[in-house]
């Protein structure tokens, strides 16, 4: 169902404990047992000015 894509070169995927439940540059789920958050504007402004493509919190793409 999903296309093949490249390998996201995210450092988290390789990690057992990733303290975020998604990936900052695929938006892929790295840790599951940790739940997806509700975030502010302020939090996805932030977040937007460290150059995240992806919030980590609830995996909304922030770059287009
Ligand atoms: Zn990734
Ligand atoms: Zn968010």
């Amino acid at each position: 169902m999903t296309p093949p894509k490249d390998r996201c070169p995210n450092f988290n995927h390789g990690r057992a404990n990733v303290p975020v439940r998604f990936c900052s540059m695929c938006g892929e789920v790295v840790n599951k047992n940790i739940s997806s958050q509700v975030c502010s504007e302020e939090e996805h402004a932030i977040r937007r000015r460290d150059r995240n493509k992806y919030c980590v919190d609830c995996g909304e793409q922030l770059i287009q």
